[in-house]
């Protein structure tokens, strides 16, 4: 199988973390990857996107780095030109690029400046970037080239609950949630699917700054499964997406979170 009939996963920040146990996993399911993330250095191969590309290939399977920041207009599009010129098609867009502010702020005393930066990465980037991607996909679909196009977006339960040390990540993954919601109702009639996945407390270097905290939290009952998620739970969520199994629960969102949002009395 040449890679071009392989089907192709964009994973935006797929160098590390969730976005990297979501690439190993796609790859394992026989997708060819584009593995994107704003650091990427051809020259180190332990960490970081080419790593992760060594480690699909050392597998014998198909993957490629496409560095760009998805907050930049102009990297997003030479991105998605680059994967085009390379692959020829794009099967699935999960968005999982991310972060977290740089230090968490009281809501009533945080600045502008932490708060556009999270939009501009986690809210501004994934709306155009799924933007960009859907219209080829639909201009694929027709030329018989993406049989299944599909959409992921990586949200968090900060979507639904209140961190007011962070309201600014809080804020922008619920407005990420709800671009789901639109590009879900907006690409039905085209036949592409999109699902949101609200990933609970997962062990990445982004909640390494947090650990104690956390284990402390869970080990005190926060979560009825008393674990950390691992970023392979959330890719066997993607995993299941990527293969159709909820084609026809478009719009629909899981979690990935050890039964975090459950009420219980
Ligand atoms: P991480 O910080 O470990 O990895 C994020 C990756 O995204 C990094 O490789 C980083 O370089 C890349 N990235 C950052 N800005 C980028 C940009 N502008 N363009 C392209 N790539 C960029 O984070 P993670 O924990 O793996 O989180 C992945 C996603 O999951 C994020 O959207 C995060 O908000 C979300 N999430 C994480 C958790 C958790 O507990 N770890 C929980 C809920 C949601």
């Amino acid at each position: 199988m040449s890679s071009q009939d392989k089907p192709v996963a964009l994973v935006t920040g797929a160098g590390q973390g969730i976005g990297r146990g979501i690439a190993l996993r796609l790859a394992e399911d026989g997708f060819a990857l584009a593995i994107n993330d704003v650091v990427a250095d051809p020259a180190n191969v332990k960490q970081g996107a080419y790593e992760v590309k060594a480690a699909i290939a050392a597998k014998g399977w198909v993957a490629e780095v496409f560095r760009a920041d998805v907050s930049s207009a102009p990297e997003r599009a030479a991105m998605i030109e680059a994967v085009a010129a390379k692959f020829g098609r794009i099967d699935l867009l999960v968005n999982n690029a991310g972060v977290a502010p740089k230090e968490r702020r009281d809501i009533l005393e945080a600045g502008e400046e932490s708060f556009e930066r999270l939009m501009s990465i986690n809210l501004r980037g994934p709306y155009f970037l799924t933007q960009l991607v859907a219209n080829r996909m639909i201009a694929w679909k027709r030329e018989g080239k993406v049989p299944s196009p599909r959409v992921a977006f990586i949200t968090s339960i900060s979507a639904y609950t209140s961190s007011p040390a962070r309201g600014e990540y809080c804020v922008s993954k619920a407005g990420l949630s709800m671009a789901a919601k639109l590009y879900a109702d907006r690409l039905a009639e085209f036949g592409i699917p999109v699902i949101e996945i609200q990933p609970g407390i997962i062990m990445t270097p982004m909640t390494s700054v947090v650990k104690e905290k956390y284990d402390k939290m869970i080990e005190g009952g926060l979560l009825p499964i008393k674990r950390w998620g691992q970023p392979e739970d959330v890719a066997k969520a993607i995993s299941a997406f990527a293969q159709g199994y909820l084609d026809y629960s478009t719009g629909q969102c899981i979690e990935v979170g050890g039964g975090f949002g459950l009420r219980r009395l």
